[in-house]
């Protein structure tokens, strides 16, 4: 081992970034590989609730207290990253009296402070809740933005030294006399400057230490070395409404079930969850019961939302774990605390430790947790500093007021801005260049994009997680082209048109299920838009698969009849 421990962290999601962050801060060599972009796994694909601790301080108390305990730390390290919604648990007629009061001695046993609220005071703040709503108990709940959070941890952690490749994928683990002593890792091959960090081939990374922060994935990982990690993959969907409906994260006070929350995310409100367990974690039914079943019942409080339009649903899966002689039979009784599998202690295999389960919330936590075990391990005496130092960009909330000023940026679209980059935002808007909007809906302007792309090159993908760019309400119609532009001539026309196509498919990816009535229209204009007047969907001449328009529904119809059952995969095979 060199004087610098070196630690190889497998998983660029908010787990293995947060691990990359806190080791590099303590002085250690890290390198850092994640398959896709940051947040490809479950971390882009969550509720972007940061929990107070209140939706589980009647089923699992531990979990509870670190949820409050670490909300309380991201409001102030990550303060750019969240946004102080506050939260309720609203009872209706037909929910327990009993479960309320539980749930209220709960938030109080683990210091969740909690506030009872009238009907009617609850409607005072959320004027869309049902009528019949009778109480609520107000909780610190947050939003948070996973994308943001997950890349100001990858630029802190290297700013500190960090080696970050993300579309690097480890093919397999190093084992050497039984003892694991790095990854294999295959660098996206793909053709120009898409890939962030070296650009294809394979390479052997040896470490002193392996980190699998796989998270559904760490199964498959651990296998690699010929051992077993029974991750427990539990789908859940997220439905996106075109407004935001509440500004408040909008819980059921009832026990665990399915569709029972709201969550105020920028422009807009996501509706979510299932909770089904699944055999694998990159291929799994996108059903379309579970897009209705969220928003059927999640109008019984707030009724608003029958009528809204939706513009895209996503689906995640939990990287449950819980210990082999456990055996829970409903993926709902798993629990969500996180474990620390040392494979030296657990399995005498040296050199790789796991890190499985928990939640968005804890991910610093998670982090601590095993960056201590490791300079343990190593004798390196340093301490976390991660609860205290701010993340780039929320080092001083105070200056992003005074950004407001100093840039006269009184408009949404500046306001924006500047929440966005938080005290980054003076080095990336002073410019001299035309500095417009490029993404209307979501107020991106091109200094932030062009900031975006000095990071990560020509991967619009990547951009879009950076910047919001894309993800508002017409979900790319009219801006996927612009970031596209922006984009040559530094780069040549066939690496600007294949990274267009990625962001494209990404965005349609999401919005397949959401396609019937006046939803249909507005995808079909998209469509017009790209295909017809930029010739997105290819010179017919030369092949090559086309979208597969029979695949949709017809949904809800003008006559106000209920969308057909699309029972299945909702990608229609
Ligand atoms: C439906 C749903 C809603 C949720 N809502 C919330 C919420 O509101 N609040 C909250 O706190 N938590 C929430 N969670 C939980 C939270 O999202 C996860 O606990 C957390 O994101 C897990 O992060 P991770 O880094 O451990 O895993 P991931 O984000 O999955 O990261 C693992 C990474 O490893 C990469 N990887 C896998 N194999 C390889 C390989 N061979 N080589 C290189 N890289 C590899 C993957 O691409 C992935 O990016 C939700 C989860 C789900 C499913």
């Amino acid at each position: 081992m060199a004087s610098t421990p070196h630690v190889a962290v497998v998983g660029g999601g908010s787990t293995g970034a947060g691990i990359a962050r806190d080791l590099a801060m303590r002085g250690l060599d890290v390198t850092l590989v994640e398959q896709g972009n940051l947040t490809h796994g479950t971390t882009g694909r969550m509720h972007g609730l940061l929990h107070s601790g209140g939706r589980y301080a009647v089923s699992d108390q531990a979990s509870a207290e670190e949820c409050i305990e670490e909300n309380r730390v991201l409001r102030d390290v990550a303060a750019h990253c969240v946004e102080e919604t506050g939260g309720l648990f609203v009872k209706r007629p037909e929910d327990s009296e009993e479960y309320f009061r539980e749930k209220l001695r709960g938030c109080e046993a683990c210091g969740i402070p909690a506030e009872v609220l009238s009907g009617r005071e609850a409607r005072q703040r959320e004027p869309y809740l049902a009528a019949d709503v009778e109480k609520a108990i107000a909780v610190p709940d947050g939003a948070v933005d996973p994308f943001r959070l997950v890349v100001a941890n990858a630029a802190s952690a290297r700013q500190h030294g960090a080696r970050i490749e993300t579309h690097s994928k480890v093919t397999d683990l190093l084992v050497e006399g039984g003892e694991v002593v790095g990854v294999a890792v295959e660098h996206g091959a793909k053709s120009g400057e898409r890939v962030h960090g070296v650009q294809s081939g394979r390479e052997e990374i040896r470490a002193d230490h392996v980190v699998n922060a796989t998270g559904a994935w760490a199964g498959r990982v651990a296998e690699m070395a010929g051992l077993d990690v029974a991750v427990r993959p539990s789908k859940g969907v997220m439905t996106i409404m075109n407004v935001r409906q509440v500004d408040t994260v909008v819980n059921r006070c009832r026990p665990k079930g399915d569709a029972d929350i709201v969550v105020p995310h920028e422009t807009t409100a996501i509706l979510g969850t299932t909770d089904e367990e699944v055999a694998d974690p990159e291929d799994y039914p996108e059903e379309q019961w579970e897009v209705d079943l969220v928003i059927d019942e999640l109008s019984e409080l707030i009724p608003i939302l029958a009528e809204a339009r939706t513009i895209r649903s996503f689906w995640g899966v939990r990287p449950l774990y819980e210990p082999p002689d456990v055996g829970s039979e409903d993926p709902t009784d798993i629990t969500r605390d996180y474990f620390l599998l040392d494979h030296d202690d657990r399995d005498g295999v040296p050199g790789l430790t796991s890190i499985v389960g928990g939640k968005f919330t804890t991910y610093r936590m998670m982090a601590e947790e095993i960056a201590d075990h490791l300079c343990a391990r190593f004798g390196v005496d340093a301490d976390c500093r991660t609860a205290d130092v701010p993340l780039p960009g929320s080092e001083d909330v105070d200056r992003l007021r005074d950004y407001m000023d100093e840039f006269g940026l009184r408009s949404p679209i500046g306001r924006r801005s500047v929440e966005r980059l938080g005290s980054r935002a003076d080095q990336v808007l002073r410019t001299d260049d035309p500095n417009p909007v490029l993404c209307d809906c979501e107020g991106v302007t091109r200094a932030e994009v062009r900031d975006a792309m000095d990071d990560v090159g020509t991967d619009l993908n990547a951009v879009r997680i950076r910047t919001r760019a894309s993800m508002g309400n017409c979900q790319g119609g009219f801006c996927c082209h612009r970031l596209a532009a922006e984009l040559h001539p530094d780069h040549g026309e066939a690496t600007v048109r294949d990274s267009w196509d990625d962001l494209l498919q990404e965005r349609w990816k999401g919005q397949r299920h959401a396609l019937w009535g006046q939803q249909l229209s507005q995808a079909m204009l998209n469509y017009a838009l790209h295909a017809t007047t930029q010739n997105r969907d290819r010179d017919p001449a030369a092949g090559g698969p086309s979208p597969d328009y029979e695949a949709f529904d017809d949904g809800r119809r003008a006559t106000g009849e209920t969308r057909p059952d699309a029972a299945g995969d909702a990608d229609g095979d």
